[in-house]
């Protein structure tokens, strides 16, 4: 059976089954019990009667007959005979046959209906005889009917009430759980769309109790959250560009170095150093770069862009280092392919993505960048016949400072920060980029841009 997992719905049912069977024992109880007490005041009434008649005719007061024959307040008393003959009574049950017995008051069945029957027999008066047996007879019947109807009555209020309760209850619990539901929905936005500036919206209008606490807390901690990213996108921003000078500095000194070396080993040392500014230089410009686009600094100039020429700029600009692997470089981009897009931020993603088909791409192999017109964008796609990148580390690729392989990446002086890098131009842009790779046969990127 299916587990019920909303605590709405576990909570309507537990009250709702609670409601009924405590509306069964109070409706049970007070029915027996007002039964009871019914059939108790019907019995006094009977005996009551009984007893007077008794002690009239004791006393010899002869209009007694006359009282048990017509007079509303013994109409459930008559005389018998001592033999049991009937003389005089009012009520119309046939209860002759049931034999006296004296000074019991009992309950009797006749033809399915229930009386209370109460008996006495006066002591024989002189010169009349055996005396006279007195019986009062009472029906219970109309209290029966009473407790029936009351049980009819029940059973159609019981379906009734329940189902107030049970809607009721459940509206008033959905309208108490609505915060959760805003604290769900804010941490799916927050996860999904990334966007830490998300709050849990608070009614106005809502009861401080638990829930409206929790929500308080949590915006409270989401505000803190918020301020240390923001400090440490600040940090990252100011690091980077603290550092910029000093590396703009060590790569001129390293180029006079070499422009200087007396010999191979001063050549080797000063090249050493030219190349890691470079490469220094290169990962502050992209840490700058994304703390810009984090903080929504990064100037952005959208301009309609002839695509095969920039592809063509930046193949001719990646033709050197592919030359070193024997790699083949293509592009092919239909003529008049327009996009909208800022000109140096899209040059350097694709760039980028060429630069690692490159680097991870086998020797003599090839890189390709090709454009087509898709419904209501451009598809740009940048492949190459490589390494490939294992499904384990496909998704993670995007991630900042993740390299797949330390050992292969370090001799290209990779960062981990490039795709990243591309990811957040292509999001600037509104665009999409995704990764297919398989081990061993290549590479391809996939960049649509909405037009
Ligand atoms: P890096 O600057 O280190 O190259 P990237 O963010 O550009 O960092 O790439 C992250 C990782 O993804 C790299 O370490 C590399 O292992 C892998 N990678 C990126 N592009 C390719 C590719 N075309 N072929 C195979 N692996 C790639």
């Amino acid at each position: 059976m299916k587990r019920i997992t909303s605590i709405k719905t576990r909570i309507t049912i537990w009250y709702t089954s609670l409601m009924f069977v405590l509306i069964v024992v109070v409706l049970s109880l007070v029915g027996g019990l007002s039964y009871q007490l019914s059939t108790d005041s019907i019995e006094k009434d009977v005996i009551l009667q009984v007893t007077q008649v008794t002690e009239k005719l004791s006393k010899m007061q002869r209009d007694v007959f006359d009282l048990v024959d017509s007079n509303e307040e013994f109409k459930n008393v008559s005389i018998y005979e001592a033999n049991g003959k009937y003389i005089v009574g009012q009520y119309i049950y046939d209860i002759v046959n049931i034999p006296f017995e004296e000074g019991v008051p009992r309950r009797e069945s006749i033809d399915g209906k229930e009386y209370i029957v109460y008996d006495t027999k006066t002591p024989s008066p002189p010169g009349i005889g055996g005396g006279f047996w007195i019986r009062g007879v009472e029906s219970v019947n109309s209290t029966m009917l009473l407790g029936r109807s009351a049980v009819i009555i029940m059973l159609i209020l019981i379906p009734v009430i329940l189902l107030f309760t049970a809607l009721g209850g459940y509206y008033i619990t959905k309208r108490a759980f609505r915060p959760v539901n805003n604290i769900v929905k804010t941490a799916n936005d927050i996860s999904h769309q990334k966007d830490i500036t998300r709050r849990i919206e608070i009614a106005s209008d809502s009861k401080e109790d638990e829930l409206h606490h929790l929500s308080v807390t949590l915006n409270n901690m989401l505000d803190k959250i918020e301020n240390l990213i923001i400090q440490e996108k600040q940090f990252t921003s100011d690091a980077s560009h603290e550092l910029r000078t000093p590396i703009s500095v060590i790569l001129a000194q390293g180029e006079y170095l070499l422009d200087i070396a007396k010999d191979e080993k001063e050549k080797e040392l000063a090249q050493t150093i030219v190349d890691k500014a470079n490469q220094v230089s290169k990962l502050v410009s992209r840490l700058l770069l994304l703390a810009r686009i984090d903080q929504h600094r990064q100037t952005f100039n959208k301009d309609k862009i002839d695509l095969g020429v920039l592809v063509d700029i930046a193949v001719d600009g990646m033709k050197e280092l592919a030359a070193q692997k024997e790699i083949l470089l293509f592009a092919n981009v239909p003529e008049g392919t327009i996009v909208d897009a800022d000109e140096s931020l899209l040059l350097s993603a694709i760039t980028n993505l060429i630069s690692n088909g490159i680097k991870y791409g086998k020797e003599a192999g090839h890189v390709s960048v090709s454009a087509s017109k898709l419904g209501d964008g451009t598809e740009i796609v940048v492949a190459d016949n490589g390494a490939g990148i294992s499904e384990e580390h496909i998704d993670k690729i995007w991630t900042r400072f993740y390299r797949v392989d330390d050992v292969r990446n370090d001799e290209y002086g990779s960062s981990g920060l490039g795709l990243p890098m591309v990811k957040s131009i292509i999001e600037l842009h509104g665009g999409e980029i995704t990764a297919k790779s398989s081990i061993g046969h290549g590479t391809e990127f996939r960049i649509v841009l909405k037009d």
